[in-house]
């Protein structure tokens, strides 16, 4: 397959500022380079963390900035020297495009821990030519093979576009702490991350629980692979579930009291962090954590060979994400639903609507 050489032109939506609501973007991908692949965008989904980026939540934003980092699609071409994709493969990439692949992290395939930090899908700079990246809410992208995913052929492509951040976010600490039948897994939240989590949990095997605010997900919850749900505003509810959990995964994407949850760990057990960035307030009871060996653990995306892992699992499981299918132009409504946790349970973006 023919490198194309013309640099790809291409429509998406873009954020101006922290302020400015997305709207229609027009830029350039960079020339394909050897190793490239050249991706036709099918649907890309909405995490959280496009709203963290856009609104600058964490500072260092840059603008334009087009988001989405849960792409999949179908490859438009290839360069001369990749191996694993030819033109028609669906495909999927997710928060990476590339790492140093040389430090020792990114050596045991854990390239989300790159000593060199790895490059984002967007909101990052390219190493090679030191220009910005896009995300997928755009109609095309071009990255290197490394970091390309296969999509197994049975699934729902919508649904499976969430897997690459939302699905491996969570796959990740659930392999690492080596959830499975004879476990407890307790999972915070049920949004695109928390839906994740009841699925890939469920499907291992742990006794999974659902820690919720809302009384209103909890049909939901059973469904989706918890066997049980205690809603977390609810002491006496939360009394009843102390010393119980290997391993609570928390999703909430702001600042909250972790006090009630250390004491739900069982001993030796951990709570993982994958939502809020930051400073924690109120400040940690040490008490519990010392009275029980029990940890307080952080967690980001997962290594392109557990990424992998994953889509391979979830072909075999049948396994996807409940999404409801948004045109790009609906963008800013559903950030503004998103924050109100009103969603089942991922927006996902139908990357045709960009042509309407
Ligand atoms: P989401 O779909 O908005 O879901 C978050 C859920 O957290 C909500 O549905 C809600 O569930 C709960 N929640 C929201 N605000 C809360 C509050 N103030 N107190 C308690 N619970 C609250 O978000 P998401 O896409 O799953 O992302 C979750 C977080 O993970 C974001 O901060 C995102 O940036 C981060 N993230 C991290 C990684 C990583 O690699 N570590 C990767 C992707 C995303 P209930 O209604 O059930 O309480
Ligand atoms: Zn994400």
């Amino acid at each position: 397959m023919e490198t194309h050489t013309t640099t790809v032109n291409v429509l998406g939506y873009a954020a101006q500022s922290s302020k400015a609501p997305l709207a229609p973007y027009r830029f350039e991908r960079r020339n394909p380079r050897p190793d490239d692949v050249v991706i036709e965008i099918l649907f890309c989904g909405v995490c959280h963390s496009d709203l963290h980026q856009v609104r600058n939540d964490w500072g260092g934003a840059t603008y334009p900035m087009v988001p989405g980092h849960e792409i999949i699609g179908r490859v438009a071409s290839v360069g001369r020297d990749v191996t694993q994709f030819k033109r028609g493969d669906h495909v999927g990439v997710g928060c990476m495009v590339d790492s140093c692949q040389r430090c020792a992290a990114c050596r045991q395939g854990l390239e989300q821990y790159c000593e060199e930090g790895f490059t984002p899908t967007y909101n990052g700079t390219d190493r090679h030519d030191h220009k910005p990246t896009f995300g997928g809410y755009s109609e095309k992208i071009v990255a290197r093979e490394k970091f390309v995913l296969r999509i197994p052929a049975r699934l729902d492509l919508k649904g499976a576009a969430p897997l690459l951040c939302a699905g491996i976010t969570t796959w990740s600490p659930l392999r690492h702490w080596s959830a499975g039948k004879g476990t407890t897994v307790g999972v915070v939240g049920l949004g695109g991350l928390g839906h994740m989590a009841l699925k890939l949990a469920g499907a291992l095997g742990a006794d999974v629980t659902l820690f919720t605010r809302s009384p209103r997900k909890e049909r939901d919850a059973l469904r989706l692979g918890a066997n049980k749900v205690v809603i977390s505003t609810d002491d006496a509810q939360m009394a009843s579930a102390e010393g119980k959990y290997d391993l609570i995964i928390d999703t909430v994407p702001n600042v909250h009291d972790l006090n009630p949850y250390l004491p739900l760990l069982a001993l030796d057990g951990t709570l993982v962090l994958v939502g809020f960035l930051g400073h924690l307030e109120p400040a940690l009871d040490t008490v519990p954590l010392i009275m029980g060996r029990k940890s307080v653990a952080g967690s980001v995306i997962g290594g392109i060979a557990e990424t992998q892992e994953l889509l391979d699992f979830c072909g075999e499981h049948g396994i996807t994400a409940d999404v409801e299918v948004i045109e790009i132009q609906g963008i800013n409504k559903a950030y503004e639903r998103m924050l109100k946790s009103d969603v089942k349970y991922r927006f996902v973006i139908d990357t045709s609507s960009l042509k309407a």
